[in-house]
């Protein structure tokens, strides 16, 4: 990521001073003044470090007010009732019946909050530069894939980040050391949503069996599943790299 005090998202130089999460968001989850735990993960997904931050300090800085005056706060008041509900696992039914016809923008919603965390927080930039350019301009890029999920346990907020799991390829695709990657898990109460990202040349499918996929199309995968915690879901699931 640039050096530069622009925003992420269209290089505008004024940067609004707002949280990464929307007032609406912090209020419902009474957590401005709190800490938050945030954990760093490695490549398997194992934590290997807790640290305290002040959540209240995750402010971006990157963002700027054109930006969070306009589409940002347009995509909030779009999902803002109905993220609402699906954290408080209330009107489930309706609520999936919204998604059906609307899950390409609450995919919108979940994508920038990750892409977000990933830049306020201090662990490494897994998520390309591009990703956020893309998402300026009304898109969530290629290979991208965004499922939702309902947890028994409901913390307040937690995320994972790391550079995702398991890949199975065809035995004649070869292994692609650079490929970008990238798996993002973010909990908001009873609602998990999980960004994961793998470059190919090739096809890519991730398959997350009782997952509900919002990005790309939407659908739910078997029975819908309630997990026991965000790393049960967070570890769920694998990327599939095939040809034709
Ligand atoms: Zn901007």
């Amino acid at each position: 990521m640039a050096n530069k005090r622009e925003c992420v998202f269209c290089g505008n130089t004024n940067l609004s001073k707002e949280h990464i999460f929307a007032q609406w968001l912090l209020k419902e989850l009474n957590i401005f003044n709190n800490d938050v735990l945030m954990t760093h993960a490695n490549i398997a997904g194992m934590p290997i470090s807790n640290r305290k931050h002040a959540f209240s300090k995750l402010v971006n800085g990157l963002v700027c007010e054109t930006c969070n005056n306009g589409w940002m706060s347009q995509l909030e008041g779009d999902c803002q009732n109905h993220i609402i509900n699906l954290m408080n696992m209330n009107e489930l039914e309706t609520e999936l019946a919204f998604l059906n016809e609307h899950h390409e923008t609450v995919a919108k919603w979940a994508f920038k909050n990750v892409i977000l965390l990933n830049s306020a927080t201090n662990y490494r930039h897994l998520v390309p530069d591009e990703h956020y350019k893309e998402l300026y301009s009304g898109k969530i890029p290629e290979g991208v894939f965004i499922d939702l999920a309902f947890c028994k346990s409901n913390p307040t907020i937690e995320w994972r980040q790391t550079h995702g799991g398991m890949i199975l390829k065809d035995r004649n695709i070869p292994f692609n050391p650079n490929a970008k990657r990238y798996h993002i898990t973010f909990q908001i109460k009873n609602l998990l949503l999980k960004v994961t990202y793998y470059e190919s040349l090739n096809n890519t499918f991730y398959e997350d069996e009782g997952a509900v996929r919002l990005y790309p199309r939407f659908g739910v995968y078997g029975t819908p599943k309630i997990f026991d915690s965000i790393d049960d879901f967070d570890i769920h699931g694998f990327f599939h790299e095939y040809k034709e």
